[in-house]
C-alpha cells in the first residue's frame, strides 16, 4: 500500500526525522490560508499522486502549465495560483503510464535552500531477507538513470536483524553520502529513526530523494516516499486510514473487498485461475503461445459462487480484455461452484468476448455438464496448453 508524500513525512516527522513545515489542500479555496500559515520566502507546490518523477512530470492541460508537479513559488499568492492550476489536472510521469494520475491533493510547502541533493533508500532485500540501506551523492531527480550509467554511485548494505541498526550503519551510510563533521551525527540519528519508522510500521520501501543538505550545513528530507507491506497492514489501523482509494486500480480495489488477489496487468487475456502457482503458469504460457494476459487473478482455494461472479465481472470490466482463460484444477475448489460462478456472471455482465475454460480436478464432469447445458458459448480445453492456443488464436486469428 502506498500513501502520499505528506502523510510519509507527517509519519517521519513523528519519528523525529527533518522536514519542512507543510499545508495538505484538497480545494483550491484552500490554497491561499495554507500558504499563509507558512514563513516563505520561498513556497513548493507539489501535485500529491502515488507516483514519483512529479518534477520532470507533465500535465495534459495546458491549463496547468507546462513546468511540471514540483513548482517553486515566491509569494503567497502565486502559491495558491499554482495549487489551482494543478488541482484536478491530469500528471503524466515516467511512472504513472501515459494515462498519467489526476491530481486531488497539493501540498504547499516552506521552500528550503539546497547545497546538496542526495539519496537515501530502505527497502526489503528480498536476496537476503534483510533491509538494506541504499545511498547516492548523486540524489535528485534521476536516479534511475544514475542506476544504469553509473552504478557504482550507489552504495547498498543490509542490516543484520539479530543484531539489528547500530551507529556504524549511519556513518556507513553518511560516508557513502560523502557527509562530514555534525553532519555525521544527523546521519546517524536520521537512519536510526528511519530505520526503526521502516520496522515499526512494517514497510516495504521508504526512499528519500533527495535527502538535501542545506547551505547552513544541515540535513532535511525533502521528499519521501513509503509503501507497507499489505499483508501486514491489519497490525497499524493508522497506516490503513492514510490509504486513498482514488489512487488505486478501481478493478484491484473491488477485488481487494472480495479478498481475490488480483493485479491488473496490460495485456488482452484475462485469466481467472486458482492458486498462485497456476495463475503464473497460465500467464506463463499466454506469453508463449504469442499474447499478453491481461491480469493476474488468484480466486483462491475456498471460494464461493459469490466471489468467483465477482472475479469474473472484475476481468470483464476491462476495456482491454479480448478474450477469457478460465484455468481451473480443482483440488480444495470445485469445478462445479467455478463452473456455476462464471456462469451467473455471464448472465449478469453478458459476454462479449471469447471464453475458454479448462476445467480438471474435483466435480471435473459436472462442472463442464454445467457448462454444457448452460448455453453458453463456451470453448472447452483439454489441458493447459490446448486451452491457451485456443484463446490465442479466438483473440489474435
Ligand atoms: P519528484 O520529482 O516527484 O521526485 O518530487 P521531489 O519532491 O523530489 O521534487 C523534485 C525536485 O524539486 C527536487 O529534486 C528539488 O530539486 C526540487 N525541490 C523540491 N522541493 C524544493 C525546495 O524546497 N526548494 C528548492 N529549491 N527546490 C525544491
Ligand atoms: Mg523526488
Amino acid at each position: 500500500m502506498n500513501i502520499h508524500e505528506y502523510q510519509a513525512k507527517a509519519l517521519l516527522k513523528s519519528y523525529g526525522c527533518p522536514v519542512s513545515d507543510g499545508r495538505a489542500v484538497l480545494k483550491a479555496e484552500e490554497a491561499k490560508t495554507a500558504a499563509g500559515e507558512l514563513d516563505g520566502p520561498l513556497w513548493v507546490v507539489k501535485a500529491q499522486i502515488h507516483a514519483g518523477g512529479r518534477g520532470k512530470g507533465k500535465f495534459k492541460e495546458p491549463e496547468a502549465g507546462e513546468k511540471g508537479g514540483v513548482r517553486l513559488a515566491k509569494s503567497v499568492e502565486e502559491a495558491a495560483e499554482l495549487a489551482k492550476q494543478m488541482l484536478g489536472r491530469t500528471l503524466v510521469t515516467h511512472q504513472t503510464g501515459p494515462a498519467g494520475k489526476q491530481v486531488n491533493r497539493i501540498y504547499i510547502e516552506d521552500g528550503s535552500d539546497i547545497a546538496r541533493e542526495l539519496y537515501l533508500a530502505l527497502l526489503v532485500d528480498r536476496q537476503s531477507s534483510r533491509v538494506s540501506f541504499v545511498a547516492s551523492t548523486e540524489g535528485g531527480m534521476d536516479i534511475e538513470e544514475v542506476a544504469a550509467s553509473t552504478p557504482e554511485k550507489i552504495v547498498s548494505f543490509s542490516v543484520d536483524p539479530a543484531s539489528g541498526f547500530s551507529d556504524f550503519h549511519g556513518r556507513r551510510v553518511a560516508f557513502a553520502l560523502g557527509l562530514e563533521g555534525a553532519q555525521v551525527k544527523q546521519c546517524v540519528a536520521l537512519t536510526k529513526n528511519l530505520y526503526r519508522a521502516f520496522l515499526e510500521k512494517d514497510m516495504e520501501m521508504l526512499e528519500i530523494n533527495p535527502l538535501i543538505v542545506m547551505p547552513d550545513g544541515n540535513l532535511k528530507v525533502l521528499d519521501a516516499k513509503v509503501s507497507f507491506d499489505g499483508n501486514a497492514i491489519y497490525r497499524h489501523p493508522d497506516v490503513a486510514a492514510l490509504r486513498d482509494e482514488t489512487e488505486e486500480d478501481p478493478k484491484e480495489l473491488a477485488a481487494s473487498k472480495f479478498d481475490l488477489n488480483y493485479i491488473a496487468l496490460d495485456g488482452e487475456i484475462g485469466c481467472m485461475v486458482n492458486g498462485a502457482g497456476l495463475a503464473m503458469a497460465t500467464m506463463d504460457i499466454i506469453k508463449l503461445y504469442g499474447a499478453e494476459p491481461a491480469n493476474f487473478l488468484d480466486v483462491g482455494g475456498g471460494a464461493t459462487k459469490e466471489k468467483v461472479t465477482e472475479a469474473f465481472k472484475i476481468i470483464t470490466s476491462d476495456p482491454n480484455v479480448k478474450g477469457i482463460l478460465v484455468n481451473i484444477f480443482g483440488g480444495i475448489m470445485r469445478c462445479d461452484i467455478i463452473a456455476e460462478g462464471v456462469i451467473s456472471a455471464v448472465k449478469e455482465v453478458g459476454l462479449q468476448v471469447p471464453l475458454v475454460v479448462r476445467l480438471e480436478g474435483t466435480n471435473v464432469e459436472l462442472g463442464k455438464d454445467i457448462i454444457r447445458n448452460s448455453g453458453l458459448n463456451v470453448i472447452a480445453g483439454d489441458d493447459l496448453a490446448d486451452a491457451a492456443k485456443k484463446i490465442v488464436k479466438a483473440v489474435k486469428g
